[in-house]
């Protein structure tokens, strides 16, 4: 506790505030304490781990990566660095001073906004039944851990990346496994057309059952423990496992007083600032300008959170560089690679190609190449993301 100072009338003091200890918070206060090796660092985390990989809680949940590998930082690792994890919620912010949950209440000189996304609810009633998960994070994943031992149905909601993951991971242990799908197709917009009816079959070979089209309208079950859900289309699945993937929702409750600007996410420009002095944001919490085109999106992506922290963390350290960094994500499906270069959810119109087997999709706006997918060989990769932003019709 070196490096904090009771202030008058218990206010604590830091120099530098952090507020979540994710990729995006952990990256900022790796790169201030190798600029600043005096200055205080204090991290606020509900969760209060140390920085793990959620890329890997799939392959937790059925016991191929175990608990201890999940951790990209060793155990003394915030001590070595004379940072301060505290686990505690930011409850308000005002005029450089924070409040936490407990009461407490802290003084910060720059404060970084690094509190990331939470998932998007279903908002029904049964919601919060035992077998219900978000799957976001570390606890989620023990439990539905834990809770695979007994579940037999399990049914998906959502039709991302995150539903990739957990199709991926519980095909094998044959458990019956029902996907409910909004959209007419999975992955539906994101991919080529023809890669979309491929990773279907693959979904359907592996024996998923799909539900096209369709919305859960209720969740239910009497001893406290989901037992069913009840779809729009009026069908009922025996359900003793519901895993929700629906999108995810900026966590910046505790601004809700402040004048910072806010919209999907906290507004930043270039430099990760947003509209008040000493005061950045970056990950899943923050809208970001994107390089070449007039618009802001939020990335909801560990790249961009790992960049955008450390380039935070510079600035609040005395620096002033600019962020432009692209979401990448790389997933497998039953071995086939599917990846997306830029945000695949821009607004945009869609041009798809093939060749040797592999399925691009790639999204145009302004004449300019915003972002692609590709599904099978990632190898062209590298040429796709050089030319987001350069005009298409050259490419
Ligand atoms: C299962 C899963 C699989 C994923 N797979 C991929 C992938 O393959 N590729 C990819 O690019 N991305 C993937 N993602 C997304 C990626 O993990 C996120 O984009 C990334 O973690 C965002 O980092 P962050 O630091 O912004 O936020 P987070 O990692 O969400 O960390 C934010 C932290 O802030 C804390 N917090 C929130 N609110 C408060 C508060 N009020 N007070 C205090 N603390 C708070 C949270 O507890 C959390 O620890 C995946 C996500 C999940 C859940």
């Amino acid at each position: 506790m070196k490096n904090k100072t009771r202030y008058n009338k218990g206010v604590e003091k830091t120099k530098y505030l952090i507020v979540g200890n994710g990729p995006a918070g952990s990256s900022a206060a790796e790169v201030i304490r190798s600029r600043d090796p005096s200055g205080s660092i204090m991290i606020v985390d509900r969760e209060g781990e140390r920085l793990y990989s959620k890329l890997l809680l799939h392959k937790f949940i059925i016991g191929e990566v175990p608990e201890q590998r999940l951790y990209l930082h060793k155990e003394n690792w915030l001590r070595d660095h004379k940072i301060i994890l505290e686990t505690d919620g930011i409850d308000s912010i005002t005029a450089g001073v924070v409040k936490l949950k407990s009461g407490r209440e802290v003084k910060f000189e720059k404060i970084l906004f690094s509190s990331g996304a939470a998932a998007r609810k279903l908002g029904l009633e049964g919601e919060d039944l035992e077998g219900v998960y978000d799957f976001r994070n570390l606890a989620d994943a023990r439990g539905v851990e834990s809770g695979l031992g007994t579940a037999q149905n399990i049914s998906i909601v959502g039709g991302g990346l995150i539903s990739t993951d957990l199709i991926d991971a519980l095909v094998g242990t044959g458990k019956k496994i029902n996907l409910i799908l909004r959209d007419k197709e999975f992955l539906w917009g994101k991919v080529n057309e023809k890669a979309g009816r491929y990773l279907e079959q693959i979904l359907l070979d592996a024996g998923v059952i799909i539900f096209k089209e369709n919305e859960v309208s209720k969740v239910s079950g009497n001893t406290g423990k989901i037992e069913k859900i009840k779809l729009l289309s009026g069908e009922e699945i025996a359900s003793d496992m519901l895993l929700i993937a629906v999108g995810i929702v900026s966590n910046f409750d505790y601004l809700a007083g402040s004048q910072i600007e806010k919209n999907k996410g906290i507004l930043v420009d270039e430099y990760l600032q947003t509209s008040e002095d000493w005061t950045w944001a970056a990950g899943d919490v923050c809208e970001h300008p994107v390089q070449g085109f007039n618009e802001k999106i939020v990335s909801g992506n560990w790249l961009y959170a790992l960049e955008s922290g450390k380039i935070a963390g510079e600035n609040m350290a005395g620096e002033h560089k600019q962020c432009w960094s692209l979401p990448v994500s790389v997933k497998s499906l039953r071995g086939v690679s599917i990846g997306y270069y830029g945000d695949v959810l821009a607004e945009s119109e869609t041009v798809d190609a093939e060749k040797e087997d592999v399925f691009y999709r790639f999204f145009v706006k302004d004449s300019k190449l915003c972002s692609a997918s590709i599904v099978g060989s990632q190898k062209n990769s590298a040429v796709i993301r050089s030319a987001i932003g350069k005009e298409f019709s050259t490419l």
